[in-house]
């Protein structure tokens, strides 16, 4: 099953639009929100056997709330 599928996201915890899983580089995931662009940190990974708990990682950075809004002033 292809990661994408495999790793479950909730809704973005500051507008609770759709999170979207990214993978930058070949080497690290991130979620971001599609609607206003609050996104996780990078998780890196160094081997392809990691890339799954990278994912998962960053998806479960981004259902506990854990997001760096794009609005820190709001
Ligand atoms: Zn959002």
């Amino acid at each position: 099953m292809d990661i994408f599928d495999k790793v479950e996201l909730q809704d973005c915890p500051i507008c609770g639009g759709a999170g979207l899983l990214e993978e930058e580089n070949g080497n690290s995931f991130y979620v971001a929100c599609m609607d206003c662009g609050s996104r996780s940190v990078n998780i890196d990974y160094k081997e392809e056997a990691k890339r799954e708990d990278a994912a998962q990682r960053a998806a479960d950075l981004w259902n506990t709330g854990k997001v760096i809004s794009s609005h820190p002033g709001e």
